[in-house]
């Protein structure tokens, strides 16, 4: 495994402490899956931002989701890719939809567990409208992606 180890080093990753997106990332260092709410419309929105898009108000929470929803769209990525995706190709790259709203979309990559290869399923069978779920990926100590995997694995 040491050579999936150098890859995951190169593998470009998130400012998980100064960007307004950092809770986020926090969240899901602890197995959340948490998105950004206006504290006064109470809409959600993402990706995060200072201010609410519907009401103007910079006043703002996170707020912890169920991890539910439903693949919206996917992509197949070929090359020319960042290197440290090469080795991977072809892969997927899901866009999902949350369960507590729909307009709600992340974009991540369906495998079979935290620990699961995003190239490890066959692009070409993944539909449409699959539910799925969260998991949680450990990349370094203070970083860890959201993936997805079909509800029932
Ligand atoms: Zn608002």
């Amino acid at each position: 495994m040491a050579g999936d180890e150098k890859m995951v080093q190169d593998w470009p990753l998130p400012d998980t402490v100064e960007d307004e997106d950092a809770p986020f990332w926090q969240h899901a260092n602890a197995g959340e899956l948490a998105i950004q709410a206006c504290a006064r419309c109470s809409r959600l929105r993402h990706p995060a931002r200072p201010m609410c898009p519907f009401c103007q108000s910079r006043e703002r929470e996170w707020r912890v989701m169920s991890g539910h929803g439903r693949i919206w769209s996917l992509t197949i990525p070929h090359p020319p890719l960042l290197p440290a995706f090469m080795p991977y190709a072809p892969y997927n790259v899901i866009v999902v939809e949350l369960d507590e709203d729909p307009t709600i979309r992340l974009v991540g990559n369906l495998v079979t567990g935290p620990d699961g290869r995003i190239d490890e399923l066959d692009p070409h069978e993944i539909m449409i409208g699959e539910p799925v779920h969260t998991v949680f990926t450990r990349m370094a100590d203070d970083c860890s992606l959201v993936r997805w995997v079909r509800d029932g694995s």
